[in-house]
Parts: structure tokens; sequence; C-alpha cells
């Protein structure tokens, strides 16, 4: 299995927040695993361990051609003994992207399946031809939410954490933010910022809080208007944000999830909308591995 490294919490200074008397620190989960690093391998940890109990010797997930996701489990997998299988939405373009090109280093079988197809991943039916194309799997789902997923998430998390007025995380399926709704104390709020557009993101969360049966102790709240445009968009602004924070704190932060999140939170502040004496804690998720292909693809060189 995969052997965390001990993650370590900075308190990181600005003037700004220092005259409104609110403190910053930062959880960087980014380290904890130089492969499967961030909430990745929180989600992936007591899946594996599922698979395994369950007598499987290969996983199948799904996932787009630069998703952390498919990198982690891929590396993940690898380390606990077993075969992954990842189904990519989309053509195969070589050579392969970065994050594909490390995901089949790690023995990672690749298979693409056209957009349309990709749309039924969760149908039963389509499981099934899975199963008769690649025998017997356990299956992560895209993005890797699931009871298993919100069990490691949680852990996010420890009695050193517990000062903490408010807790912020980024949200793309919101595995990691239900596992933290779910371990909260009551004196602290949850700001999970929604990588993606549009306010169906309130109803999806509730709703999972509801299957999973999460009453968190605390407040969540759910910012849904720093998402720059939609899942994977960026704008200059963001760009330049991130390489800021770079310069500023010596700390790495991608565009897609991590730097929206920073972005929205550090907005908030200068807009008065947290209150003096907060003490921020910032969970760094990770996917820094996607840096690579992100700079290709767009032209950037932002730090890795
Ligand atoms: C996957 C990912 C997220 C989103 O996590 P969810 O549990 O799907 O909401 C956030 N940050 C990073 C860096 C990620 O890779």
């Amino acid at each position: 299995m995969l052997i965390p490294q001990s993650i370590t919490t900075e308190k990181i200074s600005y003037p700004l927040w220092e005259n409104k008397g609110i403190e910053v620190s930062i959880k960087r989960l980014d380290q904890i695993h130089e492969l499967a690093s961030g909430n990745k391998f929180f989600k992936l940890k007591y899946n594996l361990e599922k698979a395994i109990r369950d007598g499987h010797d290969t996983i199948l997930t799904f996932g787009g051609a630069y998703s952390n996701h498919i990198y982690a489990s891929a590396a993940a997998a690898k380390s606990a003994n077993l075969h992954s299988i990842g189904i990519i939405r989309g053509e195969e373009t070589l050579p392969l992207n970065p994050t594909l090109a490390a995901a089949s280093g790690h023995g990672m079988s690749i298979h693409y399946i056209s957009r349309e197809e990709y749309r039924k991943k969760t149908e039963v039916d389509f499981l099934l031809s899975l199963k008769e194309k690649f025998g017997n799997f356990y299956l992560i789902p895209e993005g890797g939410t699931n009871e298993e997923a919100i069990k490691g998430t949680k852990e996010i998390l420890d009695e050193n954490d517990g000062d903490f007025t408010h807790i912020t995380t980024s949200i793309g399926t919101g595995g990691t933010f239900l596992g933290l709704a779910s371990k909260i104390n009551d004196s602290q709020t949850l700001l999970g910022f929604s990588s993606l557009k549009g306010d169906f993101i309130h109803h999806d969360i509730n709703s999972q809080l509801e299957k999973y049966k999460i009453s968190p102790k605390g407040n969540t709240q759910i910012l849904d208007e720093y998402h720059f445009g939609g899942y994977g968009k960026v704008n200059s602004d963001l760009i330049d944000f991130v390489k800021w924070f770079y310069l500023e704190f010596d700390i790495a932060l991608e565009p897609i999830y991590t730097g929206k999140m920073v972005y929205g939170l550090f907005d908030m502040i200068k807009q008065d909308q947290l209150p003096t004496g907060s003490k921020i804690l910032i969970l760094h998720t990770g996917g820094l591995q996607g840096m690579a292909g992100f700079n290709h693809r767009y032209g950037t060189s932002l730090p890795l």
C-alpha cells in the first residue's frame, strides 16, 4: 500500500490579512506522497483496501486525459500490487501526454472511449459490457467519490486542526468536501469552492450529504462564483494569480482546482467577507502532476 509522508501545515503571512486580523495556514496534502498526491491519496486508500478484501486483482476507473484521479489510481494500484484499467474520455493522441504516459508507466492499461459512450459510465449495461471485455474488476467511479472515498477524506483533518475557524477546499465531484463536512467541529465553517460552472453544485452536494447520511456539526458553505468559466477553463487573471502566489509563498498551485480556490478565498478576505479573528486553513489538495500537461496545452510556464 501507499505509505504516506507526514503532512505539514505552514502559516503564510501577508500584510493585507494581518491588518484585518486574519491568519492563514496551508496544509500541504500535495506533499503526502510523490505519486498519489493530495486528496486523491485519501480517496483511494480505503477503495484499494476494499478491492483487496473483496478478492479483486484489478481496479477499473474513468477519467479525462489529464485527470489527477487517473494518475493517482495508476500509482496507487501499482503500489498495492493491483492491475489497473483506465477508461479515458476521447480519442487517443500520441505521444501520450505526461499524465497518461505516467499512468501507463505505472502499468495502467489505457482504453479510449468516445465522449458519447463515456456518458454511460454509470449505467449497469455499460459496466457489464466492460466486465465482458476486461474480466472482473473493482470499480472506482470517475473522480473516485464513493463511500470508501469519503471515509478516507474524513482523515484529512486531525486533532491539530480543531482550532481553525474556517477550512477551505476546492470541489470537483465533492467527495473531499463530504468527508470534511463529516469531520468539522461545531465552531468551524467549511468553505468549498466549486471548480465547475453552475449553481447545480448546491443541490448536488446537498443530495450527496443526504445519500451518505452526513449532518455536519459546523457550517458548510459552497462558493460557486470562482469557476473562471467552468471546469478546466482559466483566464490570465487566474494564471497571474498562481504565479504571484508562487513568488510570494514559494508554493505551487495548479489553476484547475487549488488556484481557483485560493483566488476565491483571497478575494473574500479582500472584500471583508471573513470576520476579524478568523483562523483559516487552506487545504492544498495537490494536482501538480497535471502542470506539465497544462503548460504544454496552454503555452504557459507555470511552476511545477
Ligand atoms: C480531484 C481534485 C479535487 C476535487 O476533489 P473532489 O473530491 O472530486 O471534489 C480538488 N483538488 C485537486 C487538486 C484534485 O485533484
